[in-house]
């Protein structure tokens, strides 16, 4: 609600990139971001995440389109002027320069007088929890206490916006999840604008106040956490966030309404929302969460139901993954919480999934954006 107040700040229109004058590595990149928000570049590795970045930090040039920071173009301007602050997986600190020092070094060049800068590093050295840290070289760190460095680095000399590329990467799990809550309780407080990339897509939905899912040099979707999650623009998104079961089926009818009849390979009817599916469908894939399905123990009516043969089931804590089979052999997850009611059952017993229309979508198999509109 907030947002929609507030002024677009960064925009890319419709920026292309080639490295060799042939293939397209971002092919048609249109973004608006919003002062002040966290926006989160989310694709497989190789499809032009890092890419992007580098052109707005002005390390590469843009082959064709346009980038503008508060309402004007930036492509022509020197990287270093370009006022924008960076953290990368590796850190990148000085060696050689103390804590303090690598702190004070944004500052330094920037020419700002000895006195403020001393009082300044103190200043992010308190912010990062690091104050008795000043005169430690980075090889007396660990990784986590190098990285708020870096953290600190990038925003000391008070950036509008900054760009994150796998800053976590290279943590363990524990100590991503914490720099998670440092970067995101930083943001708040000091409120520049970023743009963080990610292959991780729990950081992504975590962080972000909105993601754009990248693929082959498209952006497939550029939504809130929650809409991508709960109403994916296609299949691609789909499978690529969270975990969904995609299964092959064919129209009945109602592809161009909101919801449509189909028919999955093994002929069971079903009904689900319209994804994405145009008249000129015949196919689709549809998509249910593992979350979503039930393993019918009663008679309670569902919209949706299909005979499904179990397999096996995988205890993995908090809940427990049962994996079923379909008469035509395709394979089918279920999801429930490990509480008392998580039946079992024997190997190649015949079972009822039941799901409801609501909870279902049918995508177009064509669905995926590669042309980039
Ligand atoms: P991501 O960050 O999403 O993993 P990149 O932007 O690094 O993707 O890379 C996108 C594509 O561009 C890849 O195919 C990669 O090999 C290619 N690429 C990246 N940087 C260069 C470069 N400096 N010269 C040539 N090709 C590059
Ligand atoms: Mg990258």
């Amino acid at each position: 609600m907030e947002q929609e107040d507030k002024e677009e700040f960064l925009r890319f229109a419709n920026v292309k990139k080639t490295y060799d004058q042939k293939a397209l590595v971002v092919k048609d990149f249109s973004l608006d971001v919003k002062q002040g928000e966290f926006v989160t570049l989310l694709g497989p590795s190789g499809s032009g995440k890092t890419t992007v970045l580098m052109m707005l930090a002005g390390f590469e040039n843009v082959t064709s389109g346009s980038i503008t920071v508060a309402g004007k173009p930036i492509t022509n301007t020197a990287p270093y002027k370009r006022n924008i602050g960076m953290v990368f997986q590796n850190y990148a600190l000085f060696p050689h320069l103390t804590v303090a020092q690598n702190l004070a070094y944004p500052l330094t060049v920037r020419k700002m007088p000895k006195s403020q800068i001393k009082e300044k590093v103190a200043q992010y050295l308190k912010l990062i929890e690091l104050s008795q840290f000043g005169d430690r070289h980075p090889g007396q760190l660990s990784g986590g206490q190098r990285q708020r460095v870096a953290l600190a680095r990038a925003l000391i000399f008070e950036p509008t916006l900054v760009l994150m590329d796998e800053p976590l990467g290279a943590l363990d799990k524990k100590l991503r999840e914490q720099m998670q809550f440092e970067i995101t309780r930083l943001h708040q407080k000091l409120g520049f604008t970023v743009i963080y990339v990610t292959h991780d897509q729990v950081e992504a939905l975590t962080m972000s106040s909105r993601i754009a899912v990248f693929n082959e040099g498209v952006v497939q979707q550029y939504a809130p956490p929650d809409d991508l999650y709960e109403r994916p623009a296609n299949a691609f998104v789909a499978n690529f966030i969270g975990e969904n079961n995609l299964i092959s089926a064919q129209l009945s009818k109602g592809a161009g309404t909101d919801t449509i009849d189909a028919s999955l390979d093994c002929g069971t009817p079903l009904q689900a929302r319209n994804g994405n599916c145009s008249t000129s469908d015949t196919q689709c894939i549809i998509s249910v969460r593992p979350e979503k399905l039930v393993i019918k123990t009663d008679n309670q009516p569902y919209d949706n139901q299909i005979a499904a043969k179990f397999i096996t089931r995988h205890y993995v804590g908090d809940f427990i993954r049962y994996y079923f089979q379909l008469s035509d052999g395709s394979n089918i997850t279920v999801k429930t919480l490990n509480d008392t009611k998580a039946p079992d059952f024997t190997e190649g017993q015949e079972t009822v999934l039941a799901w409801m229309t609501n909870d279902c979508f049918a995508f177009s198999t064509h669905s995926s954006r590669d042309q980039g509109e």
